[in-house]
This record gives C-alpha cells, structure tokens and sequence, in this order.
C-alpha cells in the first residue's frame, strides 16, 4: 500500500501505553487523569441514556451545550460567539483540529508550527498537501521567536497552529505573544488555529490568553478545547471550537461528513455540568498542587526539571546523566525501573533528541509519589 504518511508510525502514546502495560510501569506518560470523574457527571450521562437520548445529536452541537459555552467564554474572555453560528461541538479536541486543518488548508499552502508539537499537527498539514514550516523552541524557556516567524511568512502562509498552554514543555503565551502574533498577522489572511485543551490549567496566578480574549485575534482563529481535560474524561472525546462564521461555516463542512454529530448523552451531561463553574474554576489550582507534588518528590532524583507554567506536564533532562537517545533511556524507565514516560523526540519531525523526557502529572497523589520514588532510585 502506498502510504499517505510514509514518516509516520504508532503514536507515541500507544507505544508506551502499551509498553507501560507490559511491565505494570507506573504510568506517567499520557496526558490523561487516572482518578475519577465527578460522579455528577456519570450520573447526569445515565439520565440522559434513561431519558432516551440516545440518537445523533444536532450536526452542531446540542443547543444548551453551544449556550453553555459561549456563555463561558464571554464571562472569561469577553468575546461573544454566536450561538448558533461561532461554535461548534465536536467528537473531541482531535477532531476539532484535524476538521479546521482539513477544512481551511489547501494543497500547496503552508502552515507554521512550533517544535516540539503534539505529534497529529504535523502529519495533519501534510495529509492536505500543504508544507509545513516549523519553527524550533528553545528550552528552558520554550518562547516563541516572533522574528523568525514574522521572517518565515510568506505570501502562501496560511495559518499558524499554536498550542498554549503548551504540550509538551508547560509553556504559555504572555501578553507579548499575544501582542506580537497581532502585530505579525495584521493585514494578512493567515488563520490562527489555537489548541486550547489545558485552558483551565495555568499556573502561578498567569492568565490563559485564549485567542477569544483578544478581538482581532479572535476574528481570524479557530480556538479549540476539549471537555475531556476539563473535566477528567479523555475518553469521552467530546470538544468544541469557536471561529467566526465565515470559517465555521466551512469547518462545518468538513465536520458533518466525518463525524456528523457528538456523543449525545455525553452531551447532554456536560451541558449539566457547565451550570456549575467550579469544576474548571478550580482546576489551575488543582493541578498546580499535583504539578508542585511531583516535583518536590523529583527533588531528590538526579534528573533535572524544566518549569512548568501550564498543562498535565513537566520535563526533565538527562542529558547529564547518560548519551543514550530519549527512546532508549524511556525504554529503560520502564523495564528496569518500572515508570513510564515520553520521550520527547517523539515531539520533533525529525526527531530531534536533547535527552529530555515527558512527565504527565494529571495522576493521583499515591501514582505521582510512587512514580517519583522510582525515579529518585535511577
Ligand atoms: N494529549 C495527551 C498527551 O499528550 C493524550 C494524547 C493521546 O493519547 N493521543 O498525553
């Protein structure tokens, strides 16, 4: 079979999921809570299962969920979407993604891309025929090198994918970012698709700047964001984006024919549950703590941590402590220490490896200090 994507192999998240699997490795290295949900929420599922709602929902969404969120985002950000236009909900973040790219890149266009970058960006660009331009981070700081981006467009740029907060460094965009990004995209047609998943989760007292917050900004992006993050069920796979109608409209198009509608009774309960803010109010501060546990049971570890401002995740380098690839010393986790991690390569088009792993600490506290137990004894 002549492959489409002739670089790409299993995802990461799998190889290790299944590797973690293996050799009952304490598992910290999927971005997805091992703790439960609030029971409200399973409840609310299971009333709308008994209630029958349990055919296709509305292609858009269901109608007191768009409400839901639009409401949301105006009382956090300011913007106003339009209910029935602006919003959209989808069969998760992933395919809020791939739909807006599959939607709005065409063949030969280019798309800058920040590296590292969770690994569906890039093979998604190229599955429209369209070039991807990517553009390096740089620990420790992992900031956005606005003069390379602004020297990089080009007149078939026609978007700019960014992740914040970011994953996998734990960075965010700052207000300067922001400000830079208006100024750069001022007078183009380039599209913003902003990866929104870890909105709720920023540290340190920060502001999430969400496209939305930002009104010229928000009349070019498509913002993406997930329930799965927010309220601890990945597996669910229901999100949503928000864009101006003339690019809704068009992601529409795309949505409808590959998924047609979400979950119905997932959506339903999180309709339910949106009436009740402080399960994403509090979520910053639910995962610093989980952020700060792990990284003060690391202190004793010879690894060495990278700040984390923002999202499930922290990284740590080896680079000190061994030559091996970030595969091989993952792989080594594992089977000799019993805890399982990403290693960040997988984040790079070409896999770039500065010996530097991925830590998801969207875990409970006896995983997060058992796990670090283990990498104390490395
Ligand atoms: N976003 C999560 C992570 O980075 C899960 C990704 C996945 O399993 N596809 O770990």
């Amino acid at each position: 079979q002549r492959s489409k994507l002739p670089h790409v192999g299993t995802t990461i998240f799998t190889v290790i999921g299944q590797l973690a699997a293996k050799h009952q490795a304490i598992n910290l290295s999927q971005g997805a809570p091992n703790f439960p949900c609030s029971a409200d929420l399973i409840r609310y599922a299971h009333e709308a299962m008994q209630a029958g709602h349990n055919q296709y929902a509305p292609m858009s969404g269901l109608p007191a969920l768009r409400q839901a969120i639009v409401d949301k985002v105006e009382t956090l950000y300011g913007q106003r979407y339009d209910v029935d236009s602006e919003v959209t909900v989808m069969a998760s973040a992933s395919e809020a993604l791939f739909s807006a790219v599959t939607a709005l890149v065409h063949e030969g266009d280019e798309v800058i891309v920040f590296e590292p970058a969770f690994d569906s960006y890039i093979p998604m660009i190229e599955l429209q025929g369209a070039t991807p331009v990517v553009i390096k981070l740089s620990a420790p700081e992992f900031a956005i090198p606005w003069d390379e981006v602004a020297a990089r467009i080009s007149p078939r740029t026609r978007m700019i994918l960014l992740n914040t907060p970011h994953n996998p460094t734990g960075n965010v965009l700052t207000a300067a970012d922001v400000a830079r990004l208006e100024a750069i995209t001022d007078g183009t047609d380039i599209v913003v698709l902003s990866d929104e998943v870890y909105e709720h989760v920023v540290f340190d007292g920060e502001l999430h700047h969400s496209m939305s917050r930002h009104p010229k900004l928000a009349a070019r992006s498509v913002v993406v964001t997930s329930f799965g993050k927010t309220f601890h069920v990945t597996g669910w796979r229901v999100g949503y984006c928000l864009a101006p109608q003339a690019l809704m409209d068009e992601i529409r198009k795309v949505h409808q024919f590959a998924m047609f509608a979400a979950d119905t009774p997932m959506q339903y309960a999180l309709a339910r549950l949106m009436a009740e803010p402080e399960h994403y109010l509090g979520l910053s501060a639910f995962y610093q703590h989980k952020r700060d546990v792990l990284s003060q049971a690391l202190a004793e570890s010879p690894l060495q941590l990278i700040p984390s401002r923002g999202s499930f995740f922290l990284l740590a380098s080896f680079a000190h402590l061994s030559d091996e690839s970030d595969s091989d010393f993952v792989q080594r986790l594992i089977t000799q220490h019993g805890v399982a991690t990403i290693p960040v390569s997988a984040f790079y088009r070409d896999g770039t490896d500065q010996r530097v792993i991925r830590l998801s600490f969207a875990k409970d506290e006896a995983t997060l200090r058992a796990g670090a137990e283990r990498l104390c004894r490395i």
